[in-house]
């Protein structure tokens, strides 16, 4: 069995990694915030690492889910300064196509594999092992890391070379905020006309109209509950990186960059850590 190492045990990587020892791998896990892991230790069965290079010294495999770009150049090029030669760096951190091209560059020239998997199904597939992973590199580095990856993904995919995943989880954002924003209006526009909403949302899910938002979201947000889910801070973060992707590769997000500013309103209403649905609370 794979020797693995996990850095950043936030609401995503606590339970990837405790799928990792549930398992049966070897797991050594790191967080900057060493309580974290120390829990993570009582919990599951595994080895405590102070720094980054401390985890993976001995590691084949070396996953990470941080924050933010800075986040990933800080801790990937930490790890990549102790991995030894033939190992896998993973970065599960949604950052942007850039920084997973320089990883993998940097990577490449210490003879060590890198993969940018960005991955979505939110904390509960994390839990439940049900994300999809999207997934940049090259094959044979892929095919090292797969057996592992598919231990809390219900999907992971090759989807090209190095910065594919990332540009494929810009795509999966730019979906999602056209959706909610479409559910959102939708919604208020039938509370407007007096109707039952939930009754009405019932009826059109069996539709043309349904979507995983009308699914999962439409009840919370009919009942205004957003303390849950992807945070309305980091679906920003998210838009920002694509949109930053389009200026570069020529495409138009016309909607997405109005989603986004409708998102800024939200967080100057206070609801930074509230759920992505909360786009209603502009509306009502
Ligand atoms: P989170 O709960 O805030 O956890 C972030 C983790 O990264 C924490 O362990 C944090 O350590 C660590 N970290 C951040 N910056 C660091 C740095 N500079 N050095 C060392 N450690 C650092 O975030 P999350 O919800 O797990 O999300 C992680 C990534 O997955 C983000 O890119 C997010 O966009 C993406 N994602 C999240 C979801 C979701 O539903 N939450 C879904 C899909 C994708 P501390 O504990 O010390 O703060």
């Amino acid at each position: 069995m794979k020797k693995v190492s996990f850095l950043g045990l936030g609401v995503m990587g606590y339970p990837m990694a405790g799928h990792l020892a549930s398992q049966g791998y070897e797991v050594t896990v790191y967080n900057r915030t060493t309580d974290k892991a120390r829990q993570w230790c009582q919990t599951y069965t595994g080895t405590l690492a102070e720094t980054p290079q401390e985890a993976v010294q001995q590691a084949d495999l070396v996953m990470m889910c941080v924050g933010n770009d800075d986040d990933v150049r800080q801790v990937g090029y930490s790890a990549l300064s102790a991995m030894q030669s033939g190992a896998v760096l993973i970065d599960h951190t949604t950052a942007s196509a850039q920084v997973a091209r320089e990883l993998y560059q940097a990577c490449l020239d210490k003879q060590v594999g890198f993969l940018d998997a960005p991955v979505s199904g939110g904390q509960a597939g994390a839990e439940n092992g049900q994300l999809t992973i999207m997934v940049g590199g090259d094959e044979a580095v892929f095919s090292q890391a797969e057996a592992a990856l598919n231990v809390y993904a219900r999907h992971a995919q090759l989807l090209g070379e190095s910065g594919s995943g990332q540009l494929a989880k810009m795509m999966n954002q730019i979906c999602i905020a056209g959706i909610v924003q479409g559910l959102a209006e939708a919604l208020h526009f039938g509370q407007q006309a007096g109707l039952d909403c939930a009754q009405v949302v019932e009826v059109i899910s069996k539709g043309a109209a349904q979507s995983w938002q009308m699914e999962n979201r439409a009840t919370t947000m009919l009942a205004g509950e957003y303390d849950f889910g992807f945070a309305v801070d980091w679906m920003r973060k998210d838009l920002a990186i694509a949109l930053d992707e389009a200026r570069r590769n020529g495409s138009t997000l016309a909607l997405t960059a109005l989603v986004d500013q409708y998102y800024a309103d939200v967080q100057k209403a206070g609801g930074r850590r509230w759920d992505t649905s909360s786009l209603l609370t502009r509306l009502t």
